[in-house]
């Protein structure tokens, strides 16, 4: 009892939500005594969904328990209606391995696969059951913690971790820990940081109010999801200001994306608004950056931005490089 409540323990104090489902998993194991549990990750937003296992715990039997550790996971219908709405659905051949889904916010994020000799009683079925349900309440405190309460987009505070994870997956870092930066395979990632302000947002709040200043906001985050990429990570920084987290193939590419989405908002039809437009400065996300110093550039091509006529995005290497003006009091110069 005492190593239970332990577990729990620990679980809840867990921020992570793949140390969350391995961490699911093997106390799925301690309360069942099922003899073998595996957790699987679903990434419905990734470019090409797929299940990857997060962990696998057995008992000592290994031989029986290596079954698992090669589920076949056509048995998780994932189009299969059944599945998406209910919570538990045995595999389509094994009677004795079953697979409980673990949601976020009624999204389908994992599961849990248990097997052993014999199917699942109802007393484990409903141990499960409850486990499950405990899993979807800390995800959602998790969700919840990390979202801003007005446009349901990321908040500040989730900023910092994740751009740590970003700058860590950088090409350069890569290349000194021996990888290709040309692979794909190796898992290296070139990340575009982009800071995006609306343009004179105040005149909107003067002229119509603060609930309808509201509500572009929360507009304005809409056309964001809906022109960029799922994998992309949109933050809502400040009052009217927006920083994305832009994963790009190679360097360039950003500026087409920040293009795409300036031209969408630029064209949005804002209810009883009509048109805005917003300022966008990015830059290359570096293996050595702080997120002060990359947000810092990016900042710094948004205030050039500001000054030269708004609705428009630079990055801050075209502007910047080869010394031509290191620092951001220098907007008188000409850059072009
Ligand atoms: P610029 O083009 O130079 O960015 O001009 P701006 O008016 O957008 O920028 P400024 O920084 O002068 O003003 C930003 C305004 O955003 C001030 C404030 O009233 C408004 N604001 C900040 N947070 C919120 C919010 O949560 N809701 C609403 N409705 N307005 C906000
Ligand atoms: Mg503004
Ligand atoms: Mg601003």
């Amino acid at each position: 009892m005492q190593k239970l409540i332990d577990s729990f323990a620990r679980l809840s104090g867990l921020r992570d939500r793949v140390a969350l489902m391995g961490a699911i998993g093997r106390l799925a194991r301690d309360v069942t005594g099922v003899r073998c549990v595996a957790v699987w990750r679903w990434e419905p937003d990734a470019a090409f969904p797929a299940w990857t296992l997060v962990n696998v715990s057995h008992d000592s039997d290994a031989g029986r328990a290596s079954r698992i550790t090669r589920p076949r996971l056509d048995a998780l219908a994932v189009a299969d209606p059944t599945w998406r709405q209910g919570d538990a659905q045995p595999h389509r051949t094994d009677p004795a391995r079953w697979f409980y889904a673990l949601r976020s916010a009624s999204r389908l994020i994992g599961a849990i696969e248990v097997g052993g000799r014999e199917r699942p009683g109802a007393a484990q079925h409903a141990r499960l059951r409850s486990l499950v349900r405990f899993f979807d309440h800390l995800h959602a405190l998790l969700d919840e913690n990390e979202c801003d309460a007005l446009t349901g987009l990321l908040n500040r505070k989730s900023f910092d971790e994740a751009f740590a994870r970003i700058a860590f997956d950088a090409p350069e870092r890569g290349a000194a820990r021996g990888l290709d930066a040309s692979r794909d395979e190796d898992g290296l990632r070139r990340w575009s940081l982009g800071v995006i302000d609306i343009d004179h947002f105040k005149r909107i709040n003067d002229r119509f109010g603060h609930l309808i200043g509201d509500e572009v906001l929360i507009m304005l985050a809409q056309v964001m999801r809906s022109t960029l990429r799922a994998d992309d990570r949109i933050y809502r920084f400040g009052g009217e200001e927006f920083v994305v987290l832009l994963r790009i193939a190679r360097a360039g590419d950003e500026r087409i994306a920040f293009e795409r989405l300036r031209v969408a908002v630029e064209r949005h039809a804002f209810p009883q608004v009509g048109a805005l437009t917003v300022s966008t400065g990015c830059t290359t996300v570096r293996a050595d950056d702080t997120p002060a110093d990359a947000f810092g550039r990016a900042d710094r091509a948004v205030y050039w931005v500001k000054e030269n006529g708004r609705n428009q995005v630079r990055s801050h290497e075209e502007l910047f490089s080869a010394g031509a003006a290191p620092d951001a009091s220098s907007t008188a110069v000409e850059f072009f």
